[in-house]
């Protein structure tokens, strides 16, 4: 701990012993605590990121997911606010002939979680036991569960603490997060979403660069494939911020009506995964992707997979008919005239959050229904009275103040600004 303090480098094999240890409980939370500020602050060389890592995962059982014929291609974010990617990805990918065998969180804070997601549509359960999943994934090409209680334990110990800490935003300690759970599955390719600006962890591209980096680089060390795109998430990626509301909108996008960054993102995900697994070039993986988006094949899958999993499929043809609504919706004005120059995604994904779409601690419930649709993107003009947000709230008092908070989060120029770019870099190992 001293040295760790001190900013020497440990031992990797004395590094590991103390997560294993950690994670069996034989070491006390003001321990571990000292020593994730310690990391925090000094850092983590690749060597001791890679210890932390195959630490993490040799504390529990992994997925090797062998019983799965076809190309397997896994997908994280980093998470960002309306990040329906993972949604549209898995049918997307599975309609083009790939497996996903997809293990989600939940939603903590501003950001969203798959799982709070899929559970929106009534009767799904995200509860699969690994052979469960993997025969899924085999018949149908994909299933989204939650992680194992036993799959990569000293993570889920870990998170919580460096979450009680303010530990949780420091490169390696979040490349060995994700990528422990990444590792611990049987994938033939990993990808990542690596998000950057104001809805994000990383709030600059240059540091979400060196996450980007530091993931592929534990990747590289164990010689599997992964790829990390660095996105934009200087605002929401989708317009529907909640739970039921992104399902709706990843229906729209999987039905190919609803296009924008939500659709591009995807495509460009599913087509990074054709041209790594299935040697496609990349305008013909890309048109691939959007043709199965249009024709129906993605949406097709999407029905197969919410089935599967106990939820009403009927959720494609009708999400309107199958989603809860919640019982207020609001109407957000623009206060004047102008450009949208900036916006604090993360302010939008609170004030969804105290809507009650998200936790605010990891043991509360969730209203699946309540949420946030903001329209505009950076860069639009507005005039005074166009509508830029729909609040769904259960009281008129939480929409109102929603509402101020979504105002709150927004500022304006008389001047045009350009679009942020979508993408801002992929980093490969
Ligand atoms: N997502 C994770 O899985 N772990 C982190 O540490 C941060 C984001």
């Amino acid at each position: 701990m001293a040295r760790k303090r001190d900013g020497a480098e440990l031992d990797p094999a004395e590094l590991a012993d103390f997560v294993l240890a950690y994670a069996r409980g034989e070491v006390p939370d003001y321990l571990a605590a000292a020593f994730l500020m310690a990391s925090y602050v000094r850092g983590l060389s690749p060597a001791e990121t890679g210890a932390m890592t195959q630490a993490m995962i040799d504390s529990g059982s992994t997925l090797p997911l062998s019983g799965v014929a076809r190309p397997k291609v896994d997908k994280h974010s980093t998470g960002g606010v309306s990040d329906g990617v993972t949604l549209v990805f898995v049918p997307l990918a599975a309609s083009l002939g790939l497996a996903v065998a997809k293990l989600s969180g939940r939603g903590l804070g501003h950001t969203g979680g798959t799982l709070d997601k899929l559970e929106s549509i009534p009767g799904f359960s995200t509860e699969l036991l690994p052979a469960d999943l993997e025969a899924q994934v085999e018949r149908v090409g994909c299933a989204v569960a939650g992680q194992s209680a036993d799959l990569v334990p000293a993570d889920g110990a870990l998170y919580a603490l460096r979450d009680a800490t303010a530990t949780v935003s420091s490169v390696p300690l979040i490349a060995a997060s994700v990528m422990s759970k990444k590792l611990a599955v049987g994938s033939d390719l990993i990808l990542l979403d690596v998000k950057a600006g104001s809805g994000a962890f990383m709030k600059t591209p240059e540091d979400a660069t060196r996450l980007a980096e530091a993931c592929v680089d534990l990747a590289r060390q164990r010689r599997r494939r992964c790829r990390a795109a660095v996105t934009d998430m200087s605002q929401p990626l989708g317009t529907a911020i909640g739970n039921a509301l992104e399902v709706a909108e990843c229906v729209r996008v999987l039905r190919g009506g609803e296009k924008g960054r939500l659709r591009e993102l995807s495509i460009e995900f599913a087509a990074a995964a054709l041209v790594e697994l299935e040697a496609r070039g990349v305008d013909e993986a890309r048109r691939d992707a959007a043709a199965a988006l249009d024709d129906g094949n993605a949406a097709e899958s999407f029905a197969r997979m919410v089935g599967a999993q106990g939820g009403d499929p009927n959720v494609v043809e009708d999400p309107d008919g199958v989603l809860p609504l919640a019982p207020i919706r609001t109407e957000v004005a623009a206060p004047g005239s102008g450009f949208l120059t900036s916006v604090d995604a993360e302010a939008l994904g609170r004030a969804a959050a105290a809507l009650g779409a998200e936790r605010t601690r990891k043991a509360d419930p969730i209203d699946p229904a309540v949420g946030i649709e903001f329209f505009p993107r950076i860069g639009d003009r507005v005039d005074t009275g166009d509508s830029i947000a729909r609040v769904h709230a259960r009281t008129e008092a939480a929409a109102e103040t929603a509402a101020s908070a979504i105002l709150g989060a927004l500022s304006w120029s008389d001047e045009p600004v350009g679009a942020p770019p979508l993408f801002h870099t992929w980093v490969r190992a």
